[in-house]
C-alpha cells in the first residue's frame, strides 16, 4: 500500500541512513508489514548530500494506516530529531560539512514519478520543489526521502547491507573464505579492486555496516548475504536487509557528448582540464584510465564523454573516448641512421646531426595512436555508486 523514504540522518555518531531504516522496520507495531526495501543514489554534487548520498524507501501493509501514523510520528521524535545537527562523515575532506537535517515522507499510495527522479539524480532539487504527499517529518532529508518513493525502478540491482553490533569496534572481521565465494559469484559485482585485490565489500572507517554486497539479481544477494554473514570468523551482525537499488544503473547520464578539444591542461597531481566546444571538462587523476586518455589529448581531436556537470557547469568525466584524433607534425627520420632530423634554420632544410645528410622536407604528417580504444571508464573504487560498468553497456 504505502511507501515511506527516509534521508539525511548521517552522523559521525551513526545514524547512517540504511541502519535507521533497519532500526525502525525492527521496531515496527506487529499491525505493519514491510517488503520492498530500496536504497536510490543521489545526484554527487547535491549542495547538502550526505555520505554516500543515498536514500532509502519500503513499502508498508496495514489495515490501520492511522495507527501506523501515530507511531513514526512517536518514532520520529524519539530517533530522528535528534539526529538533527549532527555532522556527518564524509570522503571529500575538503567539501563544506552541512549538519544532518532528517527527513522522513509518507505516501499512503504507491507513487512514481520518471522526470522527478531523473532530476534528483542529475541536479539540485530544492524543499519547495516537492510533491505534495500525505505525511512529512523534518526537513532537506525530504528531498531524498520524496526521490526514493518516487523511483520507478525501471532498472535495478540489489545491495545486501549488514549492520555491525553496536558494541562492535576495531576492524571488520569478515571470513576469508566465504569472502571469496561471495567475490567468485556469477552475478555479484564490484566485490574487489582488480588492481589492488583488495575487497570492497566492507566500507572502510567510523561506519555501522558491516558489508555491502552488490549484485545483478536479488537471488544472487540473498545468497550471498548468507554466505559472508555465516562465515565460520565473520564477526556477528545486528541483522541485514535485501535493499533493491539504482546503483550501476547509469540513470544519472544523458547520452553521450560530442566536442572538440580546444585545449588541455594537465595539473599538478595529474588531474586534466580540457577546454572543449561543449564547455570545460575535467578528469580526475583517480579516474585512472580517463585522465589518462585526456592527458594523451591534443587541439582538435573529437572525443566523446559523459559524466554529471557540478555545480560550476564544469563535466566530471566518467566515460571518454576518441572519435577522431588530430594527426601529428614531426621531422622526418633519416634515411640512413634513422635519427631524428632537426632543423637548420629558418627555410633551410633539415639536417641529421649523425651524419649530415640533409632533406628538403621540414614536417611529415604522423597518425597518433590513442592509448585505449573505445570507452574508458574509471576503475570500480573511483567509480559513482550510479555508474554502469562498461562491460553491462
Ligand atoms: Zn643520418
Amino acid at each position: 500500500m504505502g511507501w515511506l523514504g527516509l534521508d539525511d540522518t548521517d552522523s559521525l555518531n551513526g545514524g547512517c541512513t540504511t541502519e535507521v531504516l533497519f532500526q525502525l522496520l525492527k521496531d515496527l507495531p506487529e499491525f505493519v508489514s514491510y517488503s520492498n526495501p530500496r536504497l536510490v543514489r543521489l545526484w554527487p554534487f547535491a549542495q547538502r548530500r550526505t555520505r554516500g548520498n543515498a536514500a532509502v524507501a519500503v513499502e508498508l501493509t496495514t489495515e490501520n494506516e492511522k495507527e501506523l501514523l501515530k507511531h513514526l510520528d512517536d518514532w520520529w521524535i524519539q530517533h530522528l530529531i535528534a539526529l538533527k545537527g549532527e555532522i556527518g562523515t564524509s570522503n571529500h575532506s575538503d567539501r563544506t560539512q552541512y549538519p544532518a537535517d532528517p527527513g522522513m515522507v509518507w505516501v499512503s499510495e504507491a507513487m512514481n514519478d520518471e522526470v522527478f527522479y531523473k532530476s534528483a539524480v542529475s541536479s539540485e532539487i530544492q524543499l519547495s520543489e516537492l510533491p505534495s504527499v500525505t505525511r512529512h517529518w523534518g526537513g532537506n532529508g525530504r528531498i531524498g526521502a520524496t526521490a526514493a518513493i518516487l523511483w520507478p525502478a525501471t532498472h535495478f540491482t540489489y545491495e545486501a547491507i549488514a549492520w555491525r553490533e553496536d558494541d562492535s569496534e576495531g576492524p571488520r572481521q569478515l571470513d576469508e573464505e566465504a569472502l571469496t565465494l561471495v567475490e567468485d559469484l556469477e552475478d555479484t559485482f564490484l566485490c574487489r579492486n582488480p588492481k589492488l585485490g583488495t575487497s570492497l565489500l566492507a566500507p572502510r572507517g567510523n561506519s555501522p555496516v558491516l558489508f555491502g554486497i552488490r549484485a545483478w539479481s536479488k537471488d544472487v544477494a540473498q545468497q550471498a548475504l548468507s554466505i559472508l554473514e555465516n562465515g565460520k570468523d565473520t564477526e556477528p551482525s545486528k541483522g541485514s536487509l535485501v535493499f533493491q537499488t539504482n546503483q550501476a544503473t547509469g540513470d544519472h547520464l544523458g547520452k553521450p557528448i560530442e566536442a572538440v578539444v580546444r585545449s588541455k591542461s594537465i595539473l599538478k597531481k595529474g588531474h586534466v582540464v580540457l577546454e572543449t566546444s561543449e564547455g570545460q571538462w575535467m578528469a580526475f587523476r583517480q579516474s585512472h584510465t580517463v585522465a589518462l586518455l585526456s592527458q594523451w589529448l591534443i587541439e582538435g581531436d573529437i572525443i566523446l564523454g559523459n559524466g554529471l556537470r557540478d555545480e560550476n557547469n564544469v563535466l566530471h568525466l566518467e566515460l571518454l573516448q576518441v572519435k577522431q584524433s588530430m594527426s601529428e607534425q614531426k621531422r622526418p627520420r633519416c634515411k640512413v641512421c634513422n635519427k631524428s632530423m632537426k632543423s637548420m634554420g629558418k627555410n633551410q632544410g633539415l639536417r641529421c646531426k649523425k651524419c649530415n645528410q640533409t632533406s628538403s622536407r621540414g614536417w611529415i604528417e604522423v597518425e597518433r595512436v590513442a592509448p585505449f580504444v573505445g570507452w574508458v571508464q574509471p576503475p570500480p573504487s573511483s567509480r559513482r555508486h550510479l555508474s554502469k560498468p562498461l562491460e553491462e553497456r
